[in-house]
């Protein structure tokens, strides 16, 4: 890119860190196959086991329980399509602010579905969670339940110590979406209730492309791909011991400062009410993390809105992009009873590793910018 640009996307991948770039670039600098004996294949079956050490000391998790993926969304698919053949599942319940993969992957298992729904503040509802896990045992269902922790959305922290305490005593399996959490939270995996958890590489600065699936040693029937016997046959395929490499620098490299990120938050929650007092902030009264924000400017279309700030170089997301680079309407917005109209305003700015309060500040100024705009009758763009 030519022009200054600020990027204010984290939550959809954190730029890649100079640790985790030299640790990929040493990784593919190495020849062979971690399987092989030879001390080619030590070589890069050592890349791997640091990198396993790494990505487990994040997750709170002992390294046997990491097992590498390509990605979250495959690593959730194995929670939920191989848990749910693992564990002889009679449905699947999940809460309506999960990441589109998790209701996929429920899908994909031809089992019923259970929505638990979200509050006002986007908290899932854990009088609707009770309720699904006693209706389980109504029926003699045995429930893949299937959570997050941290919403890539808003930002909304769920109360996972209350759902582990709910549904950790039961026969029911757990499965926490811990994507957006991974780095920003303690996830004590192995202390902890779930049975797996799903963690990614890009959103704490390693490449896309490597994911993982943390499992309880209950857990380890779980697969997906069989394949040659790779990750102690829970997920077949050689494994890319660079990108291993780079995910376990990247998870070396990580001290996210909870502090920091929310005084930019709030610096840009602040400013936006300043300069827009009709601002209203999705999941104000929850608990939130610090590195994102998630607004809406009544009557300022997020379409519209993400056009002009990208000309002006203000990388922001809407939150519920899909696939095809096209604005879409926000499932988490709309369980949490946000009307469409103003769903369609929505606006996401996260922070990361590289964030700097000047970036607060190149935001407001491109921001009021465009309501000027707004305000004179132009067009946004
Ligand atoms: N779950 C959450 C909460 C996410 O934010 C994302 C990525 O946006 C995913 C799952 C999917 O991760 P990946 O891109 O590694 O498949």
């Amino acid at each position: 890119m030519t022009r200054e640009t600020v990027y204010l996307d984290h939550n959809a991948a954190s730029p890649l860190r100079p640790e985790a770039r030299a640790a990929l670039l040493a990784g593919l600098e190495l020849t062979g196959n971690p399987s092989s004996v030879h001390a080619h294949g030590r070589a890069l079956r050592n890349l791997i086991e640091t990198g396993r050490q790494q990505v487990a000391r994040l997750a709170g998790a002992e390294p046997k329980q990491v097992v590498f993926t390509g990605s979250a969304t495959e690593a959730i698919t194995q929670a939920i399509v191989g848990g749910a053949k693992a564990f002889a599942a009679g449905a699947v319940a999940f809460s309506a602010g999960e990441h589109a993969a998790v209701g996929k992957a429920a899908e994909a298992t031809g089992l019923p579905h259970w929505t638990i729904g979200l509050d006002a503040d986007g908290r899932i509802d854990l009088d609707q969670l009770a309720a699904v896990l006693r209706r389980a045992d109504d029926e003699n269902v045995a429930l893949l339940v299937a959570v997050h922790w941290v919403n890539n959305e808003t930002g909304v922290v769920q109360p996972i110590e209350r759902i582990n305490a709910l549904v950790g005593p039961t026969r029911h399996t757990l499965f926490v979406d811990a994507v957006q959490a991974l780095g920003k939270l303690p996830l004590e995996f192995a202390a902890s209730a779930p049975d797996m958890m799903a963690v990614s590489g890009h959103k704490i600065g390693a490449p896309a492309g490597i994911g993982a699936l943390l499992v309880k040693a209950h857990a380890d029937v779980v697969r997906l791909i069989p394949g040659g016997g790779q990750e102690q046959g829970r997920r077949g395929g050689t494994e890319s011991a660079a990108l291993i490499a780079a995910f376990g620098a990247a998870a070396d490299a990580t001290h996210y400062d909870n502090a920091t990120m929310s005084a930019m938050t709030a610096a840009l929650e602040a400013g936006l009410k300043h300069l827009a007092p009709g601002t209203v902030v999705f999941g104000e009264h929850a608990s939130r993390i610090g590195n994102v924000t998630n607004f809406a400017v009544p009557g300022l279309g997020n379409a519209t809105a993400m056009m002009a700030l990208d000309l002006m170089g203000l990388s922001v997301s809407s939150g519920s992009a899909c696939s095809s680079g096209k604005v879409g309407a926000s499932h988490v917005l709309a369980a949490m009873g946000v009307p469409r109209d103003l769903a369609n305003c929505a606006l996401r700015v996260s922070f990361g590793w590289n964030s700097t309060p000047t970036d607060v500040d190149a935001f407001l100024a491109g921001f009021e910018t465009l309501l000027s705009r707004q305000k004179r009758g132009g067009k946004a763009a």
